[in-house]
C-alpha cells in the first residue's frame, strides 16, 4: 500500500485535511505482532536463507514469467511494480507450498518485494504487484514514514510504527464491528487516493518466511495495511470498493470531500 503522504508530500499544506477528519475517539491500542512458536528452536530458520547466495538480480517481468522461470538473470533492474490493469491484479493468488517456503525461488521473491516496497516507498506490498501471483505480502510503517504526516491524521487512523512483516498464505479475518474510513493508496494505482471502509481490528495467520506460523492481531493503520495487502491477493484493488465519488488523484488529496460523502474517521 502506498504511504498516503509520499515524501513530495511534506511541503504541501495540510489545513484542508482537518476538516475532513473527524477526531478519533479511540484509544491507541498498543498490540503488538504476536508470533507463533517462542521457543528459540522454533525460532531458527527451518531454511536458512542463506541471503547471500541470492542474486540481487531481478527481470521484471509481469504474470508470474519469472516464478515460471522465464526470467533473465542477468538483469540488475530493481523489481517493477506491475500498473492496475495487468492480469496478475485482478486474479487470485495462488498458496504458496509450504515445502517451497526455503527455495531460492520463494525467498528471492520476498528479498524482491521488500526492495520493492522500500524503493517506492510504500508501507505494504502484495506479490501480485511484481508481477507474482503467490499469496505472500509484504508491510512496514516506520517513523519516518509517519512524520510526513499530519499529527491530526496519525492520531485519527491510530498509525504507529511497526517492523519488517512477511507474510505467506495469509488468512485475515475481523475481531471486531468496528470500521473506520479513510483514504489510501496503492503503489499499483500510482497517484491516485480514495476512501475505503476498512475493520478497525484484524487478526492475520500465516508463515512466515523461514516456515514458522505467526499470528499478528493488528488495529488501526497496520489492520488497514493488512486488509489492502490481503485484497491484491484476492485480485481486488482498493478502487473495486472503495466510496463513489472519493477517488481524486494525490495532489488533490487534502480537498473537501462532496457533499453527501460520509466523512472520515472511525464509523
Ligand atoms: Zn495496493
Amino acid at each position: 500500500m502506498e504511504t498516503v503522504h509520499r515524501f513530495s508530500f511534506r511541503l504541501l499544506p495540510f489545513s484542508l485535511a482537518e476538516r475532513c477528519l473527524k477526531p478519533s475517539s479511540a484509544t491507541p491500542r498498543f498490540r503488538n505482532l504476536i508470533c507463533g512458536p517462542t521457543s528459540s528452536s522454533n525460532h531458527i530458520p527451518k531454511f536458512i536463507p542463506a541471503r547471500k547466495s541470492y542474486s540481487s538480480s531481478f527481470s521484471p517481468i509481469a504474470k508470474a514469467g519469472w516464478f515460471l522461470g522465464l526470467g533473465d538473470k542477468n538483469k540488475t533492474s530493481l523489481p517493477k511494480i506491475v500498473n492496475a490493469g495487468d492480469p496478475v491484479l485482478h486474479e487470485p493468488a495462488r498458496e504458496v507450498d509450504p515445502k517451497e517456503i526455503g527455495s531460492d525461488k520463494i525467498q528471492k521473491i520476498i528479498d524482491d518485494m521488500v526492495v520493492a516496497m522500500r524503493n517506492a516507498p510504500g508501507v505494504g506490498l502484495a506479490a501480485t504487484q511484481i508481477g507474482i501471483p503467490l499469496r505472500i505480502i509484504v508491510l512496514e510503517d516506520t517513523k519516518e514514514y509517519i512524520s510526513y504526516a499530519p499529527k491530526e491524521e496519525i492520531k485519527a487512523q491510530d498509525r504507529r510504527p511497526f517492523d519488517l512483516l512477511v507474510i505467506i498464505n495469509p488468512k485475515l479475518k475481523s475481531k471486531s464491528n468496528k470500521t473506520a474510513l479513510f483514504f489510501e493508496g496503492c503503489l499499483s494505482v500510482d497517484g491516485f487516493r480514495a476512501v475505503v471502509e476498512r475493520h478497525l481490528d484484524v487478526e492475520v495467520v500465516g508463515l512466515d518466511r523461514y516456515g514458522n506460523h505467526i499470528k499478528v492481531d493488528a488495529s488501526g493503520w497496520q489492520a488497514r495495511i493488512l486488509q489492502h495487502e490481503c485484497d491484491h491477493l484476492e485480485g481486488t484493488l482498493y478502487v473495486d470498493k472503495m466510496v463513489p465519488r472519493t477517488f481524486r488523484t494525490a495532489e488533490n488529496l487534502t480537498l473537501p470531500l462532496a457533499e453527501g460523502c460520509p466523512k472520515l474517521g472511525v464509523c
